[in-house]
């Protein structure tokens, strides 16, 4: 009912007062998304101070609290299965809208943890629809649906850079790691950078260029088991933030993999593959991370300036911090209302079109580039208002500023973005 004397006077009920489409919204999408969120407020918030001194838990011998954080999101929450088709035991949950609300739940927990566990959806996705390769579903359902913590890592990137390799306009000329069949097997030689969750894994995806192919047959995403003969691994870098994640190098010396271990026996399925990797991967669910790490700040942030003073007065109403609030607020409406908008025409192709098509890309590209920068000035902006309680561990705002960063700049970097907006957009031919 409409009531004259309250209009302008109501107040914003919480993190889903922004832009949430809630049409699009399922009940089942509800369901997941209060067990997240009871799991992160429950037990992952309690950690948030703790996690950056954890960036080396995988080295310790002890059992630690991420280990246990890990087996309850991984196997007791179904984080694991939930591409892995029905029949199979899995979920069978492929929408955008749907992954991009529980990671942007769970990401108000740590940005690492939830690395770690998307690094299954995206290690996986290349053999399940659009083009599902039931042989590489049959083989690896057990384990992802098992009730062990299974572990996919994705290795694209390379030392002399991850841009030109996953820059697809660049056909496979840059890649040094290589592959060859011989007999029933693939061999690969070549040495990756960077992979998430590398220490941790059980399964490796490899993109390699495949020896005396030309483009388009000559890249291939092939599937190894992570203790294969051959496989060694450096120390997990010390990184600014996503602490939890591991990353680090990879070196494959003659390794053997089966030869069904591709994502897909056909060159040209493969391809598409890995271009709807490289799209999904960048709009989803790195932007719901992104918001995630927005509303984690947003919710500290009304925390310090409802009781926060500035000489005897509200911080709040001082017209210069309300000009920064009310920026704060259109930032992350902004974002939210641009990864829904892309996850929704994602799970629409009848209309929007095919995830292979480049005109995708470039929206996934326009997407997390734009996405990324709302993020960074809102965390900013947020970390500026606090001060130097902003600057400091106890304030919990500097973790997300260090977070965010990455969301900005991993999947080939932000210039690779640009570029092929400028490619799609006005002709450049450049690179
Ligand atoms: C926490 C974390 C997690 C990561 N996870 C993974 C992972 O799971 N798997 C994986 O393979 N890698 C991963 N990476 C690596 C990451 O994807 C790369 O760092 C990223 O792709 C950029 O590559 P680069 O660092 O080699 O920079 P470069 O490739 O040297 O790029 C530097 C800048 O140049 C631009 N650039 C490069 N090439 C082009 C081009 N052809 N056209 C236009 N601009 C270009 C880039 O966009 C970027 O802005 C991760 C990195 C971090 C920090």
């Amino acid at each position: 009912m409409f009531d004259p004397l309250t209009f302008g006077t109501e107040k914003c009920t919480g993190v889903e007062d922004f832009l949430r489409p809630e049409h699009l919204i399922t009940e089942q999408d509800r369901m997941v998304v209060r067990t997240i969120r009871d799991f992160v407020d429950k037990e992952v918030l309690p950690h948030e101070k703790e996690f950056d001194d954890y960036w080396d838990w995988t080295e310790r011998e002890e059992h630690t609290f991420i280990h246990d954080l890990k087996q309850k999101l991984y196997v007791d929450l179904g984080f694991q299965k939930t591409l892995i088709p029905e029949e199979y035991g899995g979920l069978g949950m492929y929408s955008l809208v749907s992954a991009n609300l529980v990671v942007e739940e769970l990401v108000r927990g740590d940005l690492g943890l939830t690395t770690e566990a998307t690094m299954n959806l995206w290690g996986v996705l290349p053999f399940v629809p659009p083009t599902p390769n039931e042989y590489l579903i049959k083989e690896f359902a057990p384990k992802l649906c098992g009730d062990k913590p299974f572990q996919v890592a994705s290795c694209l990137t390379e030392p002399q850079g991850g841009g030109s390799v996953e820059d697809l306009a660049l056909k496979g000329k840059y890649l040094q790691t290589t592959c060859r069949l011989e007999g029933n097997e693939w061999v690969i030689n070549g040495h990756k950078r960077w992979p998430s969750a590398y220490r941790t894994a059980d399964l490796y995806r490899v993109l390699c260029r495949v020896e005396g192919e030309e483009f388009p047959r000559n890249i291939a995403q092939l599937y190894v088991v992570a203790d294969a003969p051959g496989i060694s691994t450096s120390k997990p870098y010390m990184k600014m933030g996503c602490n939890i994640d591991t990353n680090g190098d990879v070196w494959f010396d003659d390794v053997r993999t089966p030869k069904e271990y591709r994502a897909h026996p056909d060159p040209m399925e493969d391809l598409k593959s890995l271009i709807v990797n490289e799209t999904l991967g960048r709009a989803m669910p790195t932007t719901g991370k992104t918001l995630g790490i927005m509303k984690r700040a947003y919710q500290i942030l009304k925390e310090w300036v409802d009781q926060r003073e500035i000489a005897g007065r509200p911080m709040k109403e001082h017209g210069v911090v309300v000009h920064e609030l009310g920026q704060i607020a259109a930032d992350i409406m902004a974002a939210e209302a641009f990864v829904y908008s892309v996850a929704y025409r994602f799970d629409h192709p009848e209309v929007y079109g095919e995830p292979w098509d480049f005109k995708n890309l470039v929206v996934s590209d326009a997407c997390k580039k734009t996405v990324g920068d709302l993020g960074w000035r809102m965390v900013d902006r947020a970390l500026d208002l606090m001060g130097s309680f902003g600057y400091s561990r106890e304030g919990r705002m500097e973790k997300l500023l260090r977070d965010i960063k990455i969301t900005q700049l991993w999947v080939g970097g932000p210039l690779l973005y640009l570029t092929e907006l400028s490619r799609y957009y006005f002709g450049t031919e450049t690179l």
